[in-house]
């Protein structure tokens, strides 16, 4: 008898992949964790219930978490992660030779352990020199930071269990005050199909802070619908504006200089949630 899981999105919707075998299910002080091996997508990384990474399309996610924000940036030394306790935004950050330090903010060491374990080929960036790791929570870091990042990237679960507050207005005030003065952020919010109010408040919020805010997409098969959002605030820099000269080659299967500038092209109905 085959086994599925099942991320719903509705009551009526839902993704699905068909499951090979289960090397990990259990309650941690967070969450609820299961890593396990698909059929499709290689070994996949699941919280309360919805699909995190996938190591066949954790690529797309990853890349554009971390390089839209860093070239945005003209010199990104320091840069903070929150969240993101699989590895795959450190490593695409480490590509990026200006950078002198890297500190990833997971509240949940077991997501960290079993990404290690499970998905290598993800968290392949931890035992970089560049790379330091606090176990708490990102609300409390980041509230007690003050103009020391150049990026922020707020890698986080959707706005349920731990990853609440990361979706407050109160958390990106604090996070314009974690940045230096010319800093950029970027967080994870969400699809388009399901998630719009998310999106209209994340965006509006941000805009309230930052003098630039701009949002963009990224095609992740493995999560609810397909089309994923990110919104960027930013201080100064301009992720439109980025000089071609800036960008520099490296190894990349989603990312590339196009891509940048062509992720912030929105179809309308997405569009329209910004205005
Ligand atoms: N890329 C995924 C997505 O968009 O679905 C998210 C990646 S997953 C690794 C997100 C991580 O955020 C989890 O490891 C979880 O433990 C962490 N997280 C949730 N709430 C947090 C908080 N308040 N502070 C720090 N990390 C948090």
């Amino acid at each position: 008898m085959s086994i599925w899981f099942t991320e719903k999105q509705t009551d009526n919707f839902g993704i699905t992949a068909k499951i090979k075998q289960t090397f990990v299910s259990e309650r941690t002080d967070f969450q609820e964790l299961q890593m396990v091996e698909t059929e499709e997508w290689g070994n996949m990384l699941i919280l309360d219930d919805m699909v995190m990474t996938t190591e066949k399309d954790e690529f797309v996610y990853h890349e554009m978490v971390a390089h839209v924000p860093l070239f945005t940036h003209p010199n990104p030394k320091n840069v903070l992660v929150v969240g993101g306790g699989d590895g795959g935004a450190i490593r695409e950050v480490l590509k990026h030779q200006s950078v002198e330090r890297v500190t990833l903010v997971d509240i949940d060491g077991k997501v960290i352990e079993y990404s290690k374990k499970y998905l290598p080929t993800i968290a392949s960036g931890y035992n970089d020199k560049r790379v330091e790791v606090k176990v708490e929570d990102g609300f409390m870091y980041i509230a007690d930071s003050k103009k020391a990042f150049d990026v922020i990237m707020v890698d986080s679960t959707e706005p349920v269990g731990p990853a609440v507050n990361l979706f407050t207005k109160g958390f990106y005030a604090a996070i314009h005050e974690a940045l230096t003065d010319d800093g950029v952020f970027v967080a994870q919010t969400d699809n388009p199909w399901f998630k719009a109010d998310l999106i209209k408040q994340a965006f509006h919020d941000v805009q309230e802070i930052f003098p630039v805010t701009r949002l963009y997409t990224a095609n992740i098969p493995t999560y609810p619908s397909g089309l994923w959002t990110f919104t960027m605030g930013s201080k100064i820099h301009d992720p439109l504006k980025v000089k071609e000269e800036r960008f520099f080659e490296m190894e990349t299967k989603y990312f590339t200089p196009e891509i940048h500038f062509a992720s912030f092209v929105l179809p309308k109905f997405v569009k329209d949630m910004t205005k």
